[in-house]
């Protein structure tokens, strides 16, 4: 294992310390991709218009879940309107719709799953919880 990005996947793959249930969580939402079976369930407490925490559950593939574990690394602490342009970006990565370095900087760790855009069989995976995460605020009219 000589690249940083793949340590970042692998280690949020195995065991998360973001796989856990919130004491009091203000919304949550279930995400699924058919394609490959990942099912998961997305946990988020506010303080404000502050993500105050959030936490994860579920199953899957090692790219979905550890792309959900880092996604509430990223997001954890920053405002919602924050939040949903790093979703956005995330989310443009994955499509290849922006490819300036410096617009991904905004994605911390995220940008570990840069490379997953030339592996078409695991794009899904790796959007599930950014579109959960999008129909979560949506739904609650954040
Ligand atoms: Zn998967």
């Amino acid at each position: 294992m000589d690249n940083i990005y793949d340590e970042i996947i692998m280690e949020h793959g195995m065991n998360s310390y973001n796989k856990r249930k919130l004491d009091k969580c203000d919304f949550c939402e279930k995400g699924h991709n058919p394609n490959c079976g990942d099912d998961i369930t997305i946990e988020v407490k506010l303080n404000g218009d502050i993500i105050e925490d959030m936490a994860f559950s579920g199953y899957g593939c090692a790219i979905s879940q550890s792309s959900t574990s880092v996604m509430i690394d990223v997001l954890r602490g920053k405002t919602i309107a924050e939040a949903k342009e790093i979703i956005k970006t995330f989310i443009e990565m994955i499509k290849r719709e922006i490819t300036d370095e410096k617009e991904l900087e905004k994605l911390e760790d995220a940008i570990a799953f840069k490379n997953v855009s030339n592996m078409p069989a695991r794009v899904k995976c790796a959007l599930l919880a950014w579109h959960t995460m999008e129909d979560l605020l949506k739904k609650n009219g954040k």
